[in-house]
C-alpha cells in the first residue's frame, strides 16, 4: 500500500479556505467514486476549485485504478464531499464510475488497507458509502461497488 502526499501540488483557492477540526471529531469514513471514467487528483482539484468555487479538492484521499493512494487533504480539513457529514467525515474517492463498471482489485486492496489503517487511528469511526449519509441523493459510489468487500 503506497500513500503519496500530493497536497502541495493541487489547485487551491486564493481567497477561500476550508475550516479545520480536531482529529478527535472524526467518526465517519465515507467511500465515494469519482463518477468519471478517468481523472486524477489534480483534475478533480481543478474542477472543485475552478468550476465549483470550493477552497480546494473535496476529498481527503483519492485511490487510482492502479491502487496508488493519494493524500489530498489533511484529516483536520473540513472539506466538501458529503453534505451533512463533512464536519466529522473523511472522504475517500476511488477513480471510476461504478454504475458502469467495478473498481479494480488493486483499488479495493488499497481501499481496504487504508480503511483498516484509519480504523486503527479512529476506532470509533464507521465506514459508510456516500449514499448512506442521511439526506444524500446519490448512488455514489455506484451500484456496482462491492460493498461486501469492505472491512467491518
Ligand atoms: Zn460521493
Amino acid at each position: 500500500m503506497r500513500i503519496v502526499d500530493i497536497r502541495d501540488e493541487l489547485a487551491h483557492s486564493r481567497s477561500r479556505k476550508y475550516a479545520t477540526r480536531p482529529l478527535r471529531s472524526i467518526d465517519k469514513l465515507i467511500v465515494h467514486h469519482s463518477g468519471t471514467r478517468g481523472g486524477t487528483p489534480k483534475s478533480f482539484a481543478w474542477h472543485h476549485v475552478h468550476a465549483r468555487g470550493w477552497p480546494g479538492i473535496g476529498y481527503h484521499y483519492v485511490v487510482s485504478p492502479d491502487g496508488v493512494i493519494f493524500k489530498t487533504n489533511a484529516l483536520t480539513t473540513v472539506s466538501y464531499h458529503a453534505r451533512g457529514a463533512n464536519l466529522d467525515g473523511v472522504g475517500i474517492c476511488l477513480v471510476g464510475d461504478f454504475n458502469r463498471s467495478e473498481p479494480t482489485d488493486a483499488q479495493m486492496e488499497s481501499l481496504t488497507g487504508l480503511l483498516r489503517l484509519l480504523l486503527r487511528h479512529y476506532p470509533r469511526a464507521r465506514i459508510m458509502l456516500h449514499r448512506e449519509v442521511r439526506g444524500s441523493r446519490t448512488s455514489c459510489p455506484g451500484l456496482k461497488f462491492p460493498t461486501e468487500r469492505l472491512p467491518r
